[in-house]
C-alpha cells in the first residue's frame, strides 16, 4: 500500500466505516473489485445525476454509458480497484455509512455459489467439488476460480454470482480454490435456455454465441473451436486491471489465424462478439472493445493474405 494509502486509511479508520474501508483496500491492492453496502446489505442508491440510469450508466455495463460520477453508483458496476476512488471524498461519505462490504466476483475472476441454507449446502457436497467455503448468516458460498454469468435462484435456496453481480465480502473463508466445475455453469446455462428468464436484468451486451450452425464452411471440429475461444475468454477476463483491449485484439487475432485456411463461413463474427462481450465485463468500454476485436480479426486476415 502507498504511504498516501496508509494515511487516509488511519484518519478513515476513526469512524464507523473505517473497518470495511481498511478490509476494501486490502482487497483492492489485491484485484478484487469492492463496493460498500448499506443497512439492508443492499449496494447505495444512485446519487441525483445517475438517478433512473439519467446518466447513462457506467462504460462497463450494458449499454456502454458515459458516466464519469465519482460517488458509488450503478450497484456492482460501481466495485472498482483504484485506492484513489475508494479513498475519494465521494466514496468517504459512504463508507461512512456503511454497514458492510461488498465485491464484485466476476471482476476478481471469481464465482460464488451462494448457498442460502442446509438444503442447499447438503445438495451442493454431493454435486459441486470441494472448494474454499465462507461461512455467510444462515449457509455458505462456494468460491470457484473462473469467472460466468450469473443467475439467481438456479436450484432452491442456490444463486451463482460472477459477472455483472456483487457479493457480500464476509471473509476469505477456508480451504483450497478450486477451477470453476462444468456443474456450476451448467446450473446457469440450463437457466439461458429458459425463455421467461430470457433478457431480464442482463447487463451483457446482445450477442449469439459461437456455435456449429454459423460456421458451416469451417474445417475444425466444434469442440476444438469452443475450447480455443474459451482459452482466450479466460485471458481477457483474467485482465481486470489494465490491458484486456489489447488482450482482447491479440485473442481475436490469434483465434482468426486459425482459420485461415477454412473455406469459410468460421462463424467469426460470433467469436468475435463473445471476446468484446468479455472485454466489456473487465470494464473495457465497449466502443472500444469492439474496435479493438475488429481490427484483431482483420490483422490475422492481413497476415495470411
Ligand atoms: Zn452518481
Ligand atoms: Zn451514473
Ligand atoms: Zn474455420
Amino acid at each position: 500500500m502507498t504511504a498516501d494509502g496508509t494515511t487516509r486509511l488511519s484518519v478513515d479508520g476513526k469512524h464507523p466505516g473505517g473497518s470495511h474501508l481498511h478490509t476494501a483496500l486490502a482487497l483492492a491492492a489485491a484485484g478484487v473489485p469492492v463496493l460498500p453496502l448499506r443497512a439492508g446489505k443492499v449496494p447505495f442508491g444512485n446519487c441525483r445525476t445517475c438517478k433512473d440510469n439519467a446518466c447513462g450508466g457506467r462504460p462497463h455495463m450494458k449499454a456502454a454509458g458515459p458516466c464519469q460520477c465519482p460517488a458509488p453508483c450503478h450497484a456492482w458496476a460501481a466495485a472498482c480497484t483504484d485506492p484513489h476512488v475508494i479513498t475519494s471524498p465521494a466514496w468517504a461519505a459512504v463508507w461512512r455509512e456503511a454497514v458492510g462490504l461488498a465485491y464484485h466476483p466476476g471482476g476478481a475472476g471469481l464465482t460464488v455459489v451462494d448457498l442460502d441454507n442446509a438444503a442447499a449446502i447438503t445438495w451442493a457436497r454431493e454435486a459441486l467439488p470441494a472448494t474454499r467455503i465462507v461461512p455467510t448468516t444462515r449457509g455458505e458460498h462456494w468460491l470457484y476460480l473462473g469467472a460466468m454469468p450469473s443467475a439467481n435462484a438456479v436450484r432452491p435456496g442456490v444463486d451463482v454470482k460472477s459477472l455483472t453481480q456483487y457479493a457480500r465480502w464476509l471473509g476469505p473463508g477456508t480451504g483450497r480454490m478450486a477451477v470453476l466445475p462444468a456443474a456450476v455453469r451448467a446450473l446457469v446455462m440450463k437457466e439461458d435456455t429458459t425463455p421467461a428468464r430470457r433478457g431480464v436484468a442482463s447487463s451483457l451486451p446482445t450477442r449469439t454465441p459461437w456455435s456449429r450452425e454459423v460456421a458451416t464452411g469451417c474445417r475444425h471440429t466444434g469442440a476444438y473451436v469452443r475450447t480455443g475461444l474459451e482459452r482466450g475468454l479466460a485471458l481477457v477476463r483474467s485482465r481486470t486491471e489494465s490491458g484486456a483491449g489489447s488482450q482482447a485484439f491479440g485473442v481475436a487475432r490469434f483465434l482468426a489465424a486459425q482459420h485461415t485456411a477454412c473455406p469459410g463461413p468460421c462463424g467469426l463474427a460470433a467469436i468475435g462478439e463473445e471476446i468484446v462481450t468479455a472485454a466489456v465485463l473487465v470494464g473495457v468500454p465497449e466502443a472500444y472493445a469492439r474496435r479493438a476485436v475488429t481490427n484483431g480479426l482483420e490483422a490475422a486476415v492481413e497476415r495470411a493474405a
